[in-house]
């Protein structure tokens, strides 16, 4: 088939965190050239591509030489200005487009189309003033969360107003910009679908990853999600698929999930690539996220999303360096645990330096072991 870019052929990827570098490795291993576009140098992504480019997403005329030299370009970081993206698309395939990105860097686009195709999320307005703001708190009560509109990951770009006094506050650290206040869902947990759809429709999924999230920034997860009330697996992937059909997604997208107390399922977010919760698809997966969405930007067949183990990851965050470097050989020593690292010198409080996936043969087990791995780092190996 003429649309198909088959391996031996350059994938250009937008952006160069560790999602590039985990699917620069999936290409690689299939025999096809990486090329990555982003500010940095010596990028997680670039240290595994075949080229490099440094240059600001800005600068168009870069952008379309880069663009000439490969077949294909996706990206790894939802952030790329729409322009990047047109100017991209005038001379080859973006997969998934412009109009992914288009609705999910944008909280309020977002819910604005989840609210318009009838997919239940958290009750929500638009706010670009502190009037507005006072007016939306007045319609939505407290507690709430007060988000800017744009830009915005790993709970960054967020004010909780617990109390109607407390909206000063959250406006002077997020006004100014355009807004969204969203009512507090009490939720019992948080979940996640992971999927992929190839260019001619196929899709696939990994069924529900439950979340655990700390400071808004995401933990553990466990797959299969253990003890889910009966249909919530069917409604979210349902939602997943329509999502994706209604944005005509190629691609690895995930769809993050709150389940409410009284059962019901709320979408919170679309991340329009592979994301973290989908990490453990590497090690204990048929085909990884990473692969799916090489598979479906170069109009080949999906691989099998089956399950080998039930399993989990955790991340690791720069604090695991506080107490010094982490001793590896603790968590190599365990021989269902696998060991992922990003290639990142400097380990901030927060950033994602790398992350543990633990098979077993449940997942409740599997979570109990990423843990244990963890918290092994720092153990003295004799102790
Ligand atoms: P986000 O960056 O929007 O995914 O938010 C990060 C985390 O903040 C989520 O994973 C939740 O734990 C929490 N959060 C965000 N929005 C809400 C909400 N409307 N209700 C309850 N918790 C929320």
């Amino acid at each position: 088939m003429e649309s198909q870019i088959i391996p031996g052929a350059t994938v250009g990827v937008l952006g160069s965190g560790q999602l590039g570098r985990m699917f620069a490795l999936a290409a690689r291993r299939l025999g096809y050239r990486v090329h990555t576009f982003s500010p940095d140098t010596d990028t997680p992504t670039g240290q595994i591509a075949d080229r490099e480019v440094v240059a600001a997403y800005e600068d168009l005329d870069a952008v379309q030489d880069f663009a000439r030299q490969v077949s294909v370009v996706t990206f790894e970081f939802e952030n790329v200005p729409a322009e990047t993206a047109e100017a991209v698309a005038a001379l080859v395939p973006v997969r998934p487009g412009g109009a992914v990105l288009h609705v999910a860097q944008n909280r309020l686009r977002e819910k604005t189309f989840l609210a318009q195709n009838g997919i239940p999320c958290a009750p929500f307005r638009h706010v670009a003033t502190r009037a507005e703001l006072e007016a939306a708190l007045g319609e939505l009560g407290t507690p709430a969360i007060l988000k800017t509109a744009g830009f915005g990951y790993d709970g960054k770009g967020q004010a909780r107003i617990n109390r109607p006094d407390e909206a000063d506050a959250a406006w002077n650290e997020l006004g100014g910009q355009e807004c969204v206040l969203e009512g507090l869902v009490a939720f019992e947990r948080e979940v996640s679908v992971v999927a992929a759809r190839g260019l001619d429709g196929a899709f696939v999924h990994y069924g529900l990853i439950e979340n655990a999230h700390i400071g808004g920034i995401l933990d553990v997860s466990v797959c299969p999600a253990p003890a889910v009330p009966p249909g919530a697996a069917a409604e979210a992937v349902a939602i997943t698929r329509a999502i994706f059909e209604a944005l005509d997604v190629v691609g690895t997208l995930c769809v993050e999930f709150f389940l409410a107390s009284d059962h019901r399922i709320l979408v919170n977010e679309i991340a329009p690539r592979p994301h973290n919760s989908g990490h453990l698809t590497i090690d204990a997966h048929v085909t990884s996220q990473f692969e799916q969405q090489l598979r479906a930007v170069c109009g080949l067949p999906l691989g099998s999303p089956e399950q080998l183990r039930p399993a989990a990851m955790a991340n690791l965050l720069g604090d695991v360096w506080a107490g010094g470097t982490p001793d590896w050989t603790m968590a190599l020593a365990l021989p269902d645990v696998k060991l992922h690292l990003y290639g990142k010198e400097d380990a901030r409080p927060g950033r994602k330096m790398g992350h543990l996936t633990a098979l077993a043969d449940t997942p409740e087990n599997a979570a109990r072991l990423v843990r244990e791995a963890r918290a092994a780092l720092h153990l003295e190996p004799h102790a």
